[in-house]
């Protein structure tokens, strides 16, 4: 067991109201912080107060982008018990995140204990309106002042929580999506397979430029030939053509994400046809024009199932299916979050109770 000190919030906030949470605005009253030197490794385990970190100018993550983070959620069932979904599955990806970076990880039993204790201490701001959860935000960043570049000496490792709403504030409506040609976001050998901040940067400016086309996101492309589909937005890509569900391999360029593999999961149960292969742009060009392009949605823990409607190319729109939720989308939808408010059998041991 971790030894972790506890300084208490002198006055706790006001909690804001369930109906206005959307999705990272308010922060819970405490974090849980430690920190990395080569001498004495992870070390001062604490949770304090919410507040600054308080680093020199000088640190290498303001530089070099040293810095990977992890996402997921903590839910408040109907039996008032909170449970965290895949929590392990998740301190292990921010540990690859960081190795991938050349930066001190976090053993993933340590994270989660982190993870654990801060949750227990701001207990009572996970939120029990329906679609609403605890977000927790694992970080890790490169403190050491010194400019040269090479991997920084120290670490700090740090989780903040933030109660969040349904992502989209009128249930899961389709999103209209640009297929984005002239970006990229990571090409292969790169970071795209690691949760980096830094390839949150790279994606940014195709996100406003379609956003002024009229597009909620954009659908990535692969970085050689602009020609197979990658991911949507910051969610990875399933599609539906014919009886076919069809999810692009993990090949590096993008996040294994841990609601994509849950999705895969439940297909399977279900004796649904998954395929992991490349879907090249053509093919769904081909599939739309034959009508077989029944549903496209994007999978991540925010949104959890993010249904796609129409997806825009400089020549046109494609629609995609009637327009509505499409019924594997929902039935994933329905189905992960049952699991997670405890309303449907984890029959695959992804939840764990914080109690
Ligand atoms: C976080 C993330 C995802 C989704 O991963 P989940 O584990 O399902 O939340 C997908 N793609 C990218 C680029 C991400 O950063």
């Amino acid at each position: 067991m971790l030894p972790i000190e506890v300084q208490r919030a002198p006055t706790p906030k006001p909690k804001p109201s369930t109906e206005g949470l959307g999705f990272g605005k308010y922060f819970t009253d405490h974090m849980f912080r430690m920190d990395y030197s080569p001498d004495r490794g992870w070390h001062q385990a604490r949770i304090l107060p919410h507040g600054p970190l308080g680093l020199d100018p000088g640190a290498s993550v303001f530089h070099y982008a040293q810095a990977v983070f992890d996402g997921s959620k903590v839910f408040r069932g109907k039996d008032g018990q909170l449970r965290a979904f895949r929590i392990t599955d998740h301190c292990k990806r921010l540990a690859s995140s960081a190795e991938r970076l050349s930066m001190a990880s976090v053993p993933h039993e340590v994270a989660r204990e982190a993870i654990e204790a801060l949750v227990k201490v701001d207990a009572d701001w996970v939120p029990n309106a329906p679609a609403t959860s605890l977000y927790v935000r694992p970080v890790v960043i490169a403190s050491e002042a010194f400019l040269g570049v090479r991997p920084s000496d120290k670490y700090i490792f740090y989780v903040i929580l933030s109660p969040v709403g349904s992502y989209f504030s009128n249930g899961a409506e389709p999103v209209r999506i640009w297929v984005e040609q002239r970006y990229t976001r990571a090409a292969p050998g790169g970071l795209g397979g690691a949760k980096a901040a830094a390839n949150y940067a790279a994606g940014l400016q195709a996100a406003v430029d379609a956003k002024k086309r009229g597009y909620a996101q954009v659908l990535w492309l692969d970085a050689l030939e602009h020609k197979h589909i990658e991911e949507v937005g910051t969610m990875n890509l399933f599609l539906r053509i014919g009886d076919e569900i069809i999810t692009p391999p993990l090949e590096g360029t993008f996040l294994p994400g841990i609601t994509r593999e849950s999705a895969l999961t439940l297909l399977r149960d279900w004796g649904m046809k998954v395929s992991e292969r490349k879907l090249s742009i053509d093919e769904l060009r081909e599939a739309h024009k034959k009508g077989q392009l029944r549903e496209v949605f994007g999978t991540g823990t925010a949104a959890v199932i993010s249904p796609v409607g129409a997806l825009g190319f400089q020549d046109g729109e494609l629609k995609i299916g009637d327009g509505k939720v499409g019924e594997v989308s929902q039935r994933l939808y329905d189905t992960l979050t049952g699991i997670q408010y405890g309303t449907v059998p984890d029959t695959h041991g992804w939840m764990t109770v914080i109690k």
